[in-house]
């Protein structure tokens, strides 16, 4: 196993749409357990395959409750089901989120608070994931990287402006950027 490189916003992989799976190889194993490791080394909740660079519907996550409950899983080919958003503007306190493809930073976006994923696991099993809150965030996150969707092509204006001028500032926005977990100092 290894910790991979995470890609950084402004590389094509991040912004077009993953090809779907289908058949799970051993190449595909070895992906999934390096995504665990550079998950838990960046660290962050949930990984998806289009950020250490590879176009697949792949994601993997990690949450840990307030009760402790580990929640940990892989899902192959997803789709996604959610609840219409609730109107209004997000809260900066209880709705922000990062990523770990735009890194040490956070924006408040407002998230359906129930989604549904579907797929498979490295067997070919069904998986089915239904849940709310921090979980539902983190799934419609991870979901949106294999449309090529980042979380900051989604939060307000004022806000777009601020991740704009960080773009720019830190040379991000063009391909073949990344950062390595574990050696460069960025925490997302
Ligand atoms: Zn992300």
């Amino acid at each position: 196993m290894a910790v991979l490189p995470i890609v950084i916003l402004g590389d094509p992989v991040l912004h077009s749409p993953a090809a779907r799976v289908g058949v799970v190889t051993d190449e595909i194993r070895t992906l999934v357990a390096d995504m665990y490791e550079t998950m838990d080394a960046a660290p962050g909740v949930g990984l998806a395959a289009p950020q250490v660079g590879v176009p697949l519907r792949i994601f993997v996550y990690s949450y840990e409750d307030d009760d402790g409950a580990p929640w940990r899983g892989v899902v192959v080919d997803p789709e996604l089901w959610i609840t219409p958003p609730e109107p209004g503007h997000p809260d900066p306190d209880d709705e922000s989120e990062g990523c770990l493809s735009f890194p040490g930073e956070r924006f408040p976006l407002r998230r359906a608070d129930r989604a549904i994923v579907t797929g498979t696991d490295l067997d070919g099993a069904p998986v089915r994931l239904e849940v709310d809150g921090w979980r539902a965030r983190i799934l419609q996150h991870e979901f949106d990287h294999l449309d090529g969707i980042l979380y900051v092509d989604r939060i307000d204006d004022a806000d777009a402006k601020t991740a704009a001028k960080i773009v720019r500032k830190s040379g991000w926005g063009v391909p073949g950027r990344s950062w390595m977990p574990g050696v460069d100092d960025l925490d997302a």
